[in-house]
């Protein structure tokens, strides 16, 4: 399945809820979720129709892939990937994603949406282990160092960096030295610690159909 190259505010919409896809807008007065709280559409404030047990899975799905900002195709293979591994698949699931190196890029603060951490590490503008990584699904393990490559580190997107970190928001799976813009990854994530709205189970329901 190809891109979606449509407006992101109106798949926040169509989910029903923020899911944060540009940045510092998604905080603003100017999120379409404040302005336009209802689904896209001819239909638009009328407010959402009885949704089947099949279109809420296919919608709670949907919202993940497009939080993780992941096509159709790799978000089923990290399902697969999920249900193979011991322990709940829903949880495995969460945790696949959470661990993506573009995700952690994400939570630390380095980027202001998933879709920007995504095109930095393809500019290849991080390291884990010392070694340049530039695939985004890459999947960070207990004990990675993941840091801002050291002749990458007066890229003007990292200017003032340090103002714009707020540590609160950085979850405690992972340990951040703002000023060598490098982080350790302390242990998996819990799944306490995830701060996404999704319902997993519909995910696994929806794939076991
Ligand atoms: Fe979603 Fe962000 Fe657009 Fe608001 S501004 S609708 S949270 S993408």
């Amino acid at each position: 399945m190809s891109k979606y190259l449509g407006p992101k505010c109106k798949l926040c919409r169509r989910a029903g809820e923020k899911l944060m896809l540009k940045g510092e807008r998604c905080g603003s007065p100017k999120c379409a979720m404040v302005k336009r709280n209802y689904p896209p559409g001819f239909h638009g404030p009328k407010g959402r129709g009885k949704i089947s047990d099949y279109g809420q899975q296919l919608l709670e799905k949907q919202k993940a892939k497009r939080i993780y900002n992941l096509l159709e195709k790799q978000f089923k293979l990290t399902f697969l990937e999920a249900q193979k591994m011991k322990g709940n698949t829903g949880d495995n699931l969460l945790q696949l994603l959470e661990m993506r190196l573009d995700n952690v890029i994400y939570r630390l603060g380095l980027a202001a949406s998933r879709a920007q951490a995504r095109q930095l590490v393809n500019h290849g503008l991080f390291a884990v282990n010392g070694r340049g990584v530039n695939i985004p699904s890459y999947t960070v393990k207990e004990g990675d160092i993941v840091e801002v490559k050291k002749n990458k580190k007066n890229a003007k997107i990292f200017k003032n960096i340090e103002n714009k970190i707020k540590p609160e928001n950085i979850p405690g799976w992972l340990n951040f030295d703002v000023k060598k813009l490098s982080a350790k990854v302390l242990h998996k994530p819990n799944i306490e610690d995830i701060r996404a709205n999704i319902n997993t189970q519909m995910i696994v329901e929806f794939y076991s159909r």
